[in-house]
């Protein structure tokens, strides 16, 4: 049932259609009511509690980059119950997908991620090191929180825009692989987004916060293989050519050449193949780079290293036999205006009210990490300028979605402060109440800033212009090499290994 108010609202945004001027002002009286309903909807402990057993449903899977089939089906399914449409094997990759709502403009893009990391498998809310399955996968950046606030902020701008006939559509991305920066060049690629007139990305977090301005490095991720002639490595190691010599040789060179890089790089790696056994001289060998810094230092970094591989091959007598770049990304640059907008809901929404069991786990947790106990934080963070240097840093593939289409993230809350991303800690805080409501305020966060770029047309082209603006000096030309294919089979195996113990071992809340 429509409340009087509302009714009135209605009547009056009927009676001043024809000026513009006061159709404006229905148009914000709209917004207030529509942004009341979409809130009080996330607010329901129905809706928090469904959304956090998704959550946690995805935590338990803790499936890695590209095998979240689990992960994905359960948001698919999710968002189909309400009515979505849905694209799977999006990009060629079967576990992204984008789910849509609505018609014509503008469209309004949420994204949304799912994948787990390898070997931090942890129990939830446990305040010491204690895996579910030994050396299995766990959410160690919250991405279960993730995906599932995006959802979320889906289906409760879906109600507020039936319910109030907001034009426009809504666009979840369901982008899989992010720890491995995999699914954004490729769904960039694709024209996924070309139609998209901004996106709100999310990340879990200890704080409730946005940013903007250029973060992080662009990263070109490729596996270089040597091959070598096998032999007898005692017998006649004359004979053979050891391709991990060529892998460890190039190694020696790129930590040479870490003194005359720029300051803003990263670079590192992991050796996959190197051998059998070591008294048969590898004939095969590879090693997978990690190359990160600016926008305009990364591809001739990337140069360099390739050097340091040729010059390995050559004084191994082995030969660099392929190399393989499995994705490439840009940095971030987040819109400021969008950045604003999302900061004003942040204020408006406010931090969750934390309880005293929550908060001392927070403390326990604190204590083992040797930070300070000060439990969860209760006040958002303010707007920050971004920082005047670039240091580097981590990746995010969002990098490349900011410079197709104006993009903000918001950082939300439910983490535990202090706990380490990419670490057990941050796996045993993702889980239970205090993540729940976490994402709960994100989803807010999400679908309120989403709202006010469908209701306030004012707002969406300053958001655009500042874009056009800053894009008129670095068009946009992706990283990828040509006939570059995302590894489809990338973490199958470590998968298949894990997945049967970890779902006989679910976690539940108490
Ligand atoms: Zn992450």
């Amino acid at each position: 049932m429509k409340s009087f108010q509302q009714l009135t609202t209605f009547a009056i945004a009927i009676i001043f259609l024809t000026t513009s001027q006061l159709s404006l002002l229905a148009q914000k009286e709209d917004l207030y009511e529509s942004k009341k309903h979409l809130l009080e909807y996330l607010s329901n402990i129905n809706t928090i509690n469904r959304f956090g057993l998704i959550s946690d449903a995805i935590w338990n899977y803790a499936e890695l980059g590209m095998q979240e089939s689990n992960s994905a089906a359960l948001l698919i399914k999710t968002l189909e119950e309400e009515g979505f449409a849905i694209e799977k094997n999006v990009a060629g990759m079967p576990t992204c997908f984008v789910a849509t709502w609505g018609s014509g403009k503008p469209v309004i893009g949420i994204l949304g991620e799912y994948d787990a990391l390898p070997m931090i498998s942890q129990k939830p809310l446990t305040p010491f090191q204690s895996p579910v399955v030994d050396g299995a996968p766990g959410h160690g950046c919250g991405h279960n929180m993730m995906g599932t606030a995006g959802v979320a902020a889906m289906i409760a701008l879906k109600k507020t825009m039936e319910t109030y006939k907001i034009p426009g559509t809504i666009k979840f991305f369901g982008s899989p692989a992010e720890e491995t920066i995999i699914s954004r060049p490729y769904m960039v690629r694709a024209g996924v987004f070309n139609d998209v007139d901004a996106v709100i990305d999310n990340h879990a977090s200890s704080d409730f916060s946005t940013s903007y301005g250029v973060n992080g490095t662009a990263l070109i991720s490729v596996i270089f293989t040597f091959k070598g002639r096998t032999g007898h490595a005692a017998g006649s190691p004359w004979n053979g050519r050891s391709a991990l010599d060529g892998v460890e040789l190039m190694n020696v060179a790129t930590n040479y050449l870490r003194e005359h890089l720029h300051y803003t790089h990263r670079l590192h790696y992991i050796i996959t193949e190197g051998g059998e056994a070591p008294n048969v001289v590898p004939d095969r060998a590879s090693v997978w780079y990690y190359i990160r810094n600016t926008d305009e230092r990364v591809e001739a970094m990337y140069e360099r290293v390739l050097d340091c591989a040729k010059g390995a091959a050559i004084a191994t007598g082995t030969t660099l036999d392929t190399v393989i770049v499995l994705t490439a990304t840009h940095q971030r640059h987040s819109n400021k205006i969008l950045a604003e907008a999302i900061q004003a809901n942040i204020e408006l929404i406010g931090m969750p009210e934390w309880t005293e069991k929550e908060n001392n786990f927070a403390k326990a947790l604190q204590k083992e990490l040797g930070e300070r106990e000060t439990g969860y934080p209760t006040e958002p963070q303010k707007l920050s300028a971004p920082p005047a240097i670039q240091v580097g840093g981590a990746s995010s593939d969002v990098g490349d979605v900011t410079l197709i289409a104006p993009t903000a993230t918001i950082n939300f809350p439910g983490i535990v402060p202090g706990a380490v991303s990419h670490h057990w800690s941050y796996v045993t805080s993702g889980f239970g109440s205090a993540a729940w409501k976490g994402l709960n305020v994100g989803a807010k966060a999400i679908s309120a800033s989403a709202l006010d770029l469908l209701t306030k047309p004012e707002l969406l082209q300053q958001v655009k212009t500042e874009f056009v603006e800053y894009m008129k000096e670095r068009p946009f030309k992706s990283f990828l090499p040509q006939g570059a294919q995302p590894p489809l089979e990338m973490n199958k195996e470590l998968m298949e290994k894990y997945r049967d113990s970890m779902m006989r071992r679910m976690q539940v809340v108490e």
